[in-house]
């Protein structure tokens, strides 16, 4: 609407213009019956104006501006006819006509498709209008009505006034409420108050005996042009969106136009009534009316006082409800931001105020962690949802058992804690021992029958440790107990925290021994049992620190898995047996190189081509390399087992012989020699028997021999050490062997020397 009135050609400045000349020409008409003409032609104009208006911008409410029309066309046939009527109450009747059609349209012209607003602004325009009224009494009216002598034969005149004021109020209240002003709006103001200005000066050129005044004259062609103007002028067809009820009321004008009201009005009606007093010419008119007008002003001011104190009551309302909302949602996330969203169960933020709280209270009790045993495999096996309802199960178990003022919580995937308080030492034991029996029990999660055990590490509270220490504690007997087979309690013991300690010496030394070279590689034979020559050497570290004794690989190699050093050094030793046996090969001895290679190293993405690699740089053959692995890297299932089972695939496509070492030591399972990438079988040396012959064992070695044999895998004893264990095995059909009996592992030198003859190391 707004834009097509925006691109409609401005009819109304050329109107405004032409009006605008009329005004200005109208005090130099003569005779005074032109300026007449000229009023009645400018309101016969009007009437063209609003019926265009009407029709050209289609305004969607239209009432208002119909009854402006209805009241204009009342003004032109009251003018026409007042000559001819005898009455002079005759055209009275239609000038009355006229102010309720005027001051109808001024009432709802800001109310139309805002129909909330239908009471609004009444006060205030009353305040002002009140006060208006009193000082246009007192100073205007009263001395021409209420002194003798004045207005004999014409008392009705005294209407106007009264009907003026009103119109007055309904023209304020237009401008007062501000949320909806427009253009339009403020031109028919401003006719209301030029029309007002006209009648006041008619009426006191009236009372003095005289005709129309030049004011009033110019001031009705004035108004007919700022009407006509309002009705072409296109903000009259713009509604504009509803202002609520505390935006019309805060809108409406400042407080300080109310309080020069209220205090005004008193002070001239004052001084005026001590004029008349010292004239003696007090009529009771004079104390009637300024007091009544003050006493509707007062009421009207109490009234907005009421109507604010109730818009900010429901704001506070409002606003309260708002905070009660807001308290709520914040209340909402601190839970959520405390709390698992799986099983609603407390957090590690939540469990960790618990356990500071328990320690600052000096409570007894114990911090139990539980990490369930297996439950990767069962995720990777089963899918994420069966886990996740696993994880469900086994919380709704523990939570059966923890006693009342104890808290669960959910710290990472399958990883709960427990909080007890008030419990002694035994107490709390028999709690771990009742967790661990409760889930022994098989979960049945869909179709599923699973077992899911879990492993416990308990620390008893201490006021003397801070929480971070009682969770690290925790942890370490949780990890202790998961070493020791799963499906236990460990409680923490300071052994732990210094066997912990021991480790992470033995990692910072030991980053120290690889700067700088204190690593070396011992080569042990391996010989073919048929005619006992050596076939290939098994490569093992040692590490040297200079002056000191040499330290076994048993006393490094589980801290260098912890803390990932093994994987550089596994390439380390990696490059280096590849170099060495292919420096012997370059002289003729064809022996093939053993490297054992640590579950941490299959997990890197790039293992296999860095074998590759070493086999490249070194020259050796991929036919000459072995890799030992143990059996629990390819018995687990998931992702990472299978990228290990790749691996060595890739590998072996190339030439290269993977043996699982220290067989049956492990979670031997049948299935896998069959299915998976393997070519020799290592046989552990605990189960190599004594010379007089365990026959337990003699029996186990030949199973596993006849085994292998069956599944065409090569076979390679272990932990030889007698002639009589060499003769075994020969006997059993076993293909090769290793062990003192031969050779211990020795430096790269020795093992040259007995091939260049200098000395046997078979
Ligand atoms: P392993 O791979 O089973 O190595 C055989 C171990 O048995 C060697 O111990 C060897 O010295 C020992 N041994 C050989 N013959 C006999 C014997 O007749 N009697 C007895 N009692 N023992 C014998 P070592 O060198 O102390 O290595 C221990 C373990 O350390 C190795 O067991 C292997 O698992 C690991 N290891 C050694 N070097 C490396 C390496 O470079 N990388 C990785 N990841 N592990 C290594
Ligand atoms: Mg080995
Ligand atoms: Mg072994």
């Amino acid at each position: 609407m707004a834009a097509r009135a925006g691109s409609a050609r401005p009819y109304w400045l050329w109107y405004a213009s032409a009006m605008a000349v009329l005004v200005v020409a109208t005090p130099f008409l003569r005779p005074a019956a032109l300026r007449g003409a000229a009023g009645l032609g400018s309101a016969a104009v009007v009437i063209a104006a609003l019926a265009w208006g009407i029709r050209a911008h289609r305004p969607r409410y239209t009432l208002a501006w119909r009854l402006l029309l209805a009241s204009s066309v009342y003004t032109v046939v009251s003018n026409v006819l007042w000559p001819l009527l005898t009455s002079p109450s005759g055209t009275d009747v239609f000038y009355y006509t006229t102010y309720p059609l005027f001051g109808a349209a001024l009432a709802v012209l800001p109310v139309q498709g805002r129909r909330h607003l239908w009471s609004s602004g009444y006060t205030e325009a009353g305040i002002i209008a009140g006060g208006a009224a009193v000082v246009w009494w007192t100073l205007l009216v009263d001395p021409l009505v209420t002194d003798p002598g004045r207005l004999p034969d014409q008392p009705h005149v005294a209407v106007f006034p009264l009907l003026d004021v009103l119109l007055f109020a309904l023209a304020l209240r237009l401008l007062l409420l501000g949320g909806v002003r427009s253009v339009a709006y403020v031109l028919i103001a401003l006719t209301t108050f030029t029309l007002l200005t006209a009648d006041t000066a008619y009426f006191v050129a009236v009372v003095a005996g005289g005709g129309a005044p030049l004011v009033s004259s110019v001031c009705w062609v004035l108004a007919n042009g700022l009407l006509g103007t309002a009705a072409l002028h296109p903000s009259m067809a713009v509604t504009q969106p509803a202002p609520t009820d505390a935006e019309v009321l805060e809108g409406l004008g400042s407080t300080r136009i109310y309080i020069v009201t209220v205090v005004a009005t008193p002070i001239i009606t004052g001084v005026y009534l001590l004029h008349e007093v010292a004239a003696d010419a007090v009529a009771a008119a004079d104390i009637i009316v300024p007091v009544g007008a003050t006493a509707v002003t007062s009421a009207l001011v109490v009234t907005r006082m009421r109507q604010i104190n109730q818009v900010a009551r429901r704001r506070a309302v409002a606003l309260q409800a708002s905070l009660t909302r807001q308290e709520e949602l914040q209340s909402e996330l601190r839970h959520q931001a405390q709390h698992d969203s799986l099983t609603g169960l407390p957090n590690r933020d939540l469990l960790y105020e618990r356990i500071t709280a328990a320690l600052a209270a000096e409570r007894t009790g114990a911090l139990i962690v539980a990490d369930l045993d297996g439950f990767k495999e069962i995720n990777d096996r089963f899918g994420h949802a069966v886990g996740d309802e696993l994880l469900l199960a086994v919380a709704g178990r523990l939570l059966d058992l923890v006693p009342d003022g104890s808290m669960l919580a959910r710290l990472d995937s399958d990883e709960f804690a427990v909080v007890v308080q008030d419990l002694d030492d035994a107490a709390c034991t028999r709690l771990a021992e009742r967790f661990l029996s409760a889930t022994r029990e098989p979960f049945t999660v869909q179709v599923h029958e699973l077992f899911a055990t879990v492993s416990l590490g308990l620390r008893e509270l201490d006021p003397d440790l801070l929480t971070g220490d009682v969770l690290r504690d925790a942890y370490l007997a949780l990890h202790a107990a998961k070493a020791a087979g799963r499906d236990q309690l460990t409680r923490w013991a300071p052994a732990l925290s210094e066997e912990k300690l021991a480790v992470s010496r033995t990692v910072e030394r030991l980053r120290g021994a690889i700067e700088r070279d204190e690593l070396v590689v011992h080569y042990q034979p391996l010989v073919r049992l048929a005619d006992e020559r050596m076939t290939g050497v098994e490569a093992l570290i040692r590490w040297q620190p200079p002056g000191e004794p040499m330290i076994p690989p048993d006393k490094f190699i589980a801290a260098a898995e912890d803390s990932g050093l093994i994987v550089p050094i596994g390439t380390w030793v990696l490059h280096r047996a590849c170099e060495v046996v292919a420096g012997w090969q370059r002289h003729g001895h064809p022996v093939a190189a053993s490297v054992n290679v640590s579950p941490r190293q299959l997990r890197e993405p790039d293992f296999a081509a860095l074998v590759l690699d070493a086999l490249r740089t070194s020259g050796l053959p991929p036919a000459s390399l072995i890799l030992e692995i143990t059996e629990g890297v390819l018995v687990a299932s998931g992702a990472v087992t299978e990228q290990t089972i790749r691996h060595l695939q890739t590998l072996r496509a190339r030439g290269v012989r993977v043996a699982i070492d220290d067989f049956g030591t492990g979670y031997s399972s049948l299935a896998y020699l069959r299915d998976l990438p393997i070519d020799h079988v290592k046989i552990d040396k605990s189960f190599m028997p004594a010379d007089a012959g365990d026959p337990a064992l003699r029996a186990m070695v030949k199973a596993i021999v006849d085994l292998a044999a069956g599944l065409r895998l090569g076979t390679i004893a272990e932990g030889v050490e007698t002639a009589g264990q060499a003769a075994f095995l020969r006997e059993l059909g076993c293909e090769r062997a290793q062990g003192y009996y031969y050779s211990r592992p020795v430096p790269e030198a020795e093992v040259l020397a007995a091939f260049l003859g200098h000395k046997s190391v078979l």
